[in-house]
């Protein structure tokens, strides 16, 4: 009884590491959606002003990109979060 458990356990990891492994390669083709392009347009989440985010201060604040318009906005925003 326990082996079919065991078996269970181990397709359903199977199936997890096959669904993320297609994920990642058809994700390839695509842009990686956490590194936008260059002349992308993003949000500053301190002063809300659009900049592109080759010229935006890119601060990776766990495990997540935020742009900034200025070194000041981003310290700003981890001042706000560390409160
Ligand atoms: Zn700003």
């Amino acid at each position: 009884m326990y082996r079919i458990i065991i078996i269970l356990v181990l397709l359903l990891i199977l199936f997890f590491m096959v669904r993320k492994a297609f994920r990642e390669f058809w994700g390839k083709g695509k842009s990686d959606p956490a590194l936008p392009s260059k002349d992308m347009m993003v949000q500053d989440p301190v002063c809300k002003t659009y900049i592109t985010a080759g010229t935006a201060v890119m601060e990776k604040i766990g495990g997540q990109p935020y742009y900034f318009c200025s070194d000041d906005c981003a310290g700003k925003f981890k001042e706000y979060l560390s409160r």
